[in-house]
């Protein structure tokens, strides 16, 4: 399978070649991890997740790094504001510390649920501030930095020819648009800061000392650049993150590393992902549509039903997140889980021994992936082979080669597909489910009012050891 890769560099989709096959070097913009992963979070990262395994399955070799944003992150792109992660602190009276760490552990039990895989690296921003320093001295070393008294250590980017390439800024229109508040002290409305100082009467609970100032810390841009330059090398094959990352922190990323190299290109493939939209709003905290996934199990769907809807679209397509759809897309994977149960005992065929029906949709299934993880095509391929009437045993190990992209983990659908009590409805399984969540959460009187509402259905439910066990009365 030969990868074919939109790259937002050139805007076009190119033939992935990597630098030095069948290495791959990856690196995925992580989490700010100041508040919960929601539902936008989830799409960009299993759509990583399929692109990673792609890969893999094409017979790359993979290092996948992602880090973990525990600080710098201010409120405003425009090196201004609280850090994001103060910010989260003081809305849920724990400390900065605890925050990172409750969120982080958060995010990845959110990965689990949907199957996506873990880093090869997961590194955190507070733990490389040596490296970071570094890269800023290097780059006050060679003349790409100045300070401003009080404030921070910026990036001249004016000291740079190609300056905002990714994003193809317009750097004179900037500069004549320049707002009146740009931070007093910048040379140009495009320079960022590369390492913040604490002010006067702050007392940030993340500080470090440096060269410039005794308590002090590093832009968020920064530690992308530092640390993936630690774990794979200075310049990478594949950088990934949201369309949002493209003018600013992206831009930056690249600015840095690159002067402080010298070698060009930082990154051969930029991928970006579009933004997860909610009933056609954007995800906000106050309009009440900040989504999880406990939201989404709470509800009755399973997490592979929302794989199975983000896979439905292209990952370059904005996405309108519907609970209408999600309940739609729950029914087309309880149905897929029915084809998986009918063929999952039949013996495995060798690749080669395909009939050509069973060759032929392997094939449109791979084109499909390969011009530019088309998955939206894929899963159609795969439905089409479901209906099709292949034997049990090909469906299966057509299925399960399928499957190495797309990462249900049909295995495990199946497994408990069958665990599940036959003689329980499926209506008071979700209630069981949800109150499954409202246990964990300490949330007895949810917990009480499910109980009470499975026994209007003619069920009870006890809690043993082993969890709920529920008897029709
Ligand atoms: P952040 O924690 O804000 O740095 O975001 C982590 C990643 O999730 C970034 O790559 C963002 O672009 C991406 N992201 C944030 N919100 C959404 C959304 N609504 N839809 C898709 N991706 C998102
Ligand atoms: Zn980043």
């Amino acid at each position: 399978m030969n990868m074919n890769l939109y790259n937002t560099m050139s805007r076009s989709v190119e033939a992935f070649e990597p630098q030095h096959p069948p290495k791959v070097s990856l690196y995925a913009c992580g989490l700010t991890v100041y508040d919960f992963t929601h539902l936008g979070h989830l799409r960009k990262y299993t759509m990583d997740d399929v692109l990673i395994r792609a890969l893999r399955y094409a017979g790359y070799e993979v290092e996948f790094v992602q880090n973990v944003t525990d600080v710098g992150h201010l409120a405003s792109d425009a090196d201004e504001g609280e850090d994001k992660l103060e910010k989260g602190a003081k809305k849920y009276g724990e400390s900065v510390y605890d925050i990172a760490h409750k969120f982080e552990d958060y995010f990845f039990m959110s990965m689990d649920k949907m199957g996506n895989l873990r880093p090869d690296v997961s590194c955190r921003a507070t733990e490389h501030i040596d490296e970071q320093l570094e890269m800023v001295k290097t780059l006050e070393e060679k003349g790409y930095t100045y300070v401003i008294k009080g404030d921070g250590v910026y990036f001249d980017t004016s000291k740079l020819d190609d300056y905002g390439k990714l994003a193809r800024l317009d750097i004179e229109k900037l500069k004549e648009g320049a707002r009146v508040e740009m931070i007093a002290g910048k040379r140009n409305p495009t320079d960022f800061a590369l390492w913040k100082f604490e002010r006067e009467g702050e007392n940030r609970a993340m500080v470090w000392p440096s060269p410039w100032h005794e308590r002090s810390f590093p832009g968020w841009h920064v530690e992308c650049s530092a640390m993936s330059m630690k774990y794979l090398g200075n310049s990478i094959d594949i950088h990934t993150g949201g369309i949002d990352h493209i003018p600013v922190h992206h831009t930056n990323e690249i600015a840095q590393a690159e002067a402080a190299t010298g070698e060009v290109p930082f990154v051969h493939y930029w991928v970006h992902h579009n933004f997860l939209r909610i009933e056609g709003e954007k995800m906000s905290k106050s309009l009440g549509n900040f989504y999880t996934i406990d939201d989404v199990i709470k509800r009755g769907y399973q997490p592979k039903a929302l794989r199975l809807l983000f896979l439905g679209s292209h990952y370059r397509s904005e996405l309108n997140f519907t609970w209408n759809t999600l309940a739609g897309t729950q029914k087309a994977l309880d149905k897929l889980i029915g084809h998986l149960d009918a063929v999952w005992d039949a013996e495995l065929v060798e690749r080669t021994a395909l009939s050509s029906e069973a060759k032929l949709f392997m094939t449109r299934f791979e084109n499909a992936i390969a011009d530019d993880l088309n998955t939206a095509t894929a899963v159609a391929v795969l439905w089409e082979m479901v209906k099709f009437g292949l034997s049990a045993a090909e469906m299966k190990t057509v299925l399960q080669e399928m499957d190495k992209i797309l990462g249900f983990d049909f295995s495990a659908l199946v497994e408990e597909y069958r665990n599940k009590p036959r003689d329980i409805p499926d209506g008071v399984s979700a209630l069981m489910t949800q109150r499954e969540v409202a246990r964990n959460n300490k949330d007895w009187q949810e917990s009480d009012r499910l109980r009470d509402e499975i026994a209007q259905k003619g069920y009870s439910v006890e809690d043993t050891a082993d969890g709920q066990v529920v008897k029709k009365v």
